[in-house]
């Protein structure tokens, strides 16, 4: 059985705490998109950790990690990682690297620095950690596989090979130092002997793992509206974040995954820049901030602050069908407490005309939002197991927010921790 944990919205919408979970009750756990450039943040027995690379399911010892080929792999990140997670006593995780997945080499942090460098206020608010280089080269089929490191011949004559077709953009574009092919090379023998012990045919190992009848699951980065195609084009990451790229990024047949779960928060948050309809300012979007998530919406990776606004169904309804969602899990339910009222962005106005269907980025450029008020509950619903046990008006934002997305939601998530979850039968 396998299933897939995605985001229905901008990212940060608790996936981490939902893979986590029901981890639980999985054999297997799957990166298979994206790269260290976001984390999630997943408070359990050991702690409170945020992760960029390593599925949310390797705090388990029953669980393999697996990181896909869709994965952009830093090996010295993930290592790091690994690290930071056995210092404080998390048991080693059982990885497994797919020998497809491509690496982020030095030079693509280098370019992704000087790009944004040079485009100063036009920069897309890049993370630079040499995501969108890094897909461009896989793209343009000149990207390193896991599998190359095995091959010194060929090794050797591409490093020669790209580090003349990158100094040409070092020297002349950026006017930066150029890269040494010599020195690429023994940073990929380091890559190589780091990386040694985890390489797996990782298709082959889910085929035979689907065959035992083993729970898979398929654990996104970010959400729909980054991605790259049906997303805030070109406010988007460079790989695709909808459920059905986990068939391709990790090496399934896509009819194999059963369960979509599409993670929506109680409210919108997103990072970096790019139209955010339901956008809140000021006080109200500070109050908002510092109450959010656990501890505050600051991003897991960068600290950065958060964007903050309300929750948008136009942007929720779309980004569920995109992810062709089974169940949502609505997160980070317990931080509207304390509002009198809650808007909710039930419609996008544009040109004069309300729309319900999310726009293409010009026009979403254009669009204001309609809100309709719901009134709050006004108490602390953390600890709260049963959905009939819920303040009334937090039932009603519920089957409200339900009812416009048309999507059934049937985990709440009220509080940060692993048990702080409402399963709902429909
Ligand atoms: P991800 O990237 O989708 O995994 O999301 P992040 O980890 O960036 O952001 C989610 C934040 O909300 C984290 O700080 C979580 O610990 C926290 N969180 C998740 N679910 C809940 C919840 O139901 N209530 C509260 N208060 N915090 C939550």
């Amino acid at each position: 059985m396998v299933k897939a944990v995605v985001g229905a919205n901008w990212g940060d919408e608790g996936k981490g705490k939902i893979t986590d979970m029901l981890a639980e009750q999985a054999d297997i756990v799957i990166r298979f998109q994206g790269g260290a450039n976001a984390g999630h943040t997943i408070i359990n027995n050991y702690g409170k950790f945020a992760l960029h690379t390593l599925p949310s399911g390797v705090f388990y010892d029953h669980t393999t990690s697996i990181i896909g080929n869709g994965v952009a792999l830093n090996i010295p990140l993930l290592f790091q990682e690994i690290k930071s997670i056995t210092d404080r006593n998390v048991p080693m995780p059982k990885l497994l690297i797919s020998d497809r997945a491509q690496m982020v080499m030095p030079y693509h942090i280098l370019l992704d620095q000087y790009e944004e460098e040079r485009l100063g206020g036009k920069s897309f608010g890049s993370t630079k950690s040499g995501i969108a280089p890094f897909y461009s080269d896989k793209y343009a089929k000149i990207g390193f596989q896991v599998s190359e490191l095995f091959d010194e011949e060929l090794l050797k004559e591409k490093t020669e090979r790209i580090c003349e077709q990158k100094n040409v953009l070092f020297e002349h574009l950026y006017h930066k130092p150029a890269i040494s092919p010599k020195e690429l090379l023994d940073t990929l023998h380091e890559y190589r002997e780091m990386v040694k012990p985890y390489v797996c045919n990782v298709s082959a190992y889910l085929d035979q793992a689907i065959k035992d009848g083993k729970t898979i699951l398929l654990e996104g980065q970010l959400g729909t509206l980054k991605d790259p195609d049906h997303g805030i084009y070109p406010m988007v990451t460079s790989s695709s974040t909808l459920a059905a790229f986990g068939a391709i990024g990790a090496g399934i047949p896509p009819y194999e995954i059963r369960q979509i779960v599409t993670v929506c928060k109680a409210y919108s948050s997103a990072v970096g820049a790019g139209a955010f309809v339901s956008e809140i300012f000021g006080d109200e979007a500070n109050e908002l901030r510092t109450r959010g998530g656990d501890g505050g919406e600051f991003g897991a990776t960068t600290g950065r602050p958060r964007r903050m606004g309300w929750f948008d169904c136009v942007a929720s309804k779309y980004g569920c069908r995109l992810q062709g969602t089974t169940d949502v899990a609505f997160t980070v339910l317990d931080v509207l407490g304390y509002l009198d009222e809650i808007p909710v962005c039930v419609g996008y106005e544009i040109d004069g005309e309300v729309t319900t269907e999310f726009p293409v980025t010009y026009k979403l450029e254009k669009a204001k939002p309609v809100y309709e008020k719901l009134p709050g509950w006004k108490c602390d619903i953390r600890g709260i197991k049963n959905y009939e046990d819920l303040p009334e008006n937090c039932r009603a934002y519920i089957e409200f927010i339900e009812k416009q997305i048309g999507f059934p939601i049937t985990m709440i998530s009220n509080g940060p921790t692993r048990e702080d979850i409402i399963y709902r039968k429909q």
